[in-house]
């Protein structure tokens, strides 16, 4: 169904150590499209994220971005890192920098913008994820809900090709977890590739074109949500699902 390939795992084997943690992934993300990941603690799906931007080497197989094969090193590596950024559980803020500089900061070292530019980017950003007066505030004088939504100006500041999301919200308390999900439903309705990882099945369900059943290292479906959630294929997947739902 992608008809304009942005992200392709082909055959894709990951072990650490004896521990083969990735199965024969074939995997496609098309331009423009959201992937919800969903499976049970252990399955691979944060190990998944991880190999697409290469924070993780692959024994066999091939990864594509935009039709090339992933860089091995270097400042490739690192062009990279900012074509296809990423979002974790951890908010991962600089603690003594203000909201501005950690949206800021990157854009200079990795796109080697000039200070008054990437300035301007990132209060354009913080205004898109609703933190347009909080630019000159601490990460520690925001709400776990705001940082996430700083992590994520900081990731759209290096202008992606896609997002990872590896369980953005699952470190938030309840009421901060809708703001982070309406910022990535709003990112999903512009047009932004995204890959996410999480278990809000509401998300999965309103903004996934995709939803992708992993367990055991492997993807067991790979389905509309339409699909996937009135009539999961697999006994793994109805089980995940009873459990979670
Ligand atoms: P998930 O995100 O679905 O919970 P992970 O990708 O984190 O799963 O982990 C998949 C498997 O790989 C698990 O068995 C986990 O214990 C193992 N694993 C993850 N990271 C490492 C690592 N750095 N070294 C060794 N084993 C790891
Ligand atoms: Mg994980």
């Amino acid at each position: 169904m992608a008809v304009d390939p942005l992200i392709e795992l082909h055959d894709v084997n990951k072990y650490y150590g004896d521990l083969h943690v990735l199965k024969d992934i074939n995997l496609t993300v098309g331009r423009g499209e959201v992937v919800v990941v969903i499976g049970p603690s252990g399955s691979g799906k944060s190990t998944l994220c991880r190999t697409v931007n290469r924070l993780e080497t692959i024994q066999s197989g091939t990864i594509r971005l935009d039709g090339q094969p992933l860089p091995e090193e270097g400042k490739a590596l690192a062009g990279l890192r900012a074509e296809v950024g990423m979002v974790f559980q951890a908010f991962n803020l600089f603690a003594h920098k203000t909201v501005l500089q950690n949206v800021s900061l990157a854009q200079m070292k990795v796109r080697s913008r000039k200070r008054p530019d990437a300035d301007r980017r990132s209060r354009e950003l913080l205004e898109r994820v609703g933190l347009a007066d909080h630019a000159d505030k601490l990460p520690a004088q925001l709400s776990g809900g705001q940082q996430q939504r700083v992590a994520i100006a900081r990731a759209l500041a290096m202008d992606p090709k896609a997002l990872l999301f590896d369980e953005p919200t699952s470190a938030l308390d309840p009421e901060m977890i809708t703001e982070v999900l309406e910022v990535m439903q709003q990112l999903a309705r512009d047009g932004m590739t995204m890959v996410v990882v999480t278990h809000e099945m509401g998300f999965a369900r309103s903004a996934a074109n995709r939803v992708v059943f992993m367990d055991g290292g492997r993807v067991v479906e790979d389905r509309t949500p339409e699909d996937f959630f009135s009539d999961p294929e697999s006994e793994r997947a109805k089980d995940f699902l009873s459990k979670i739902l």
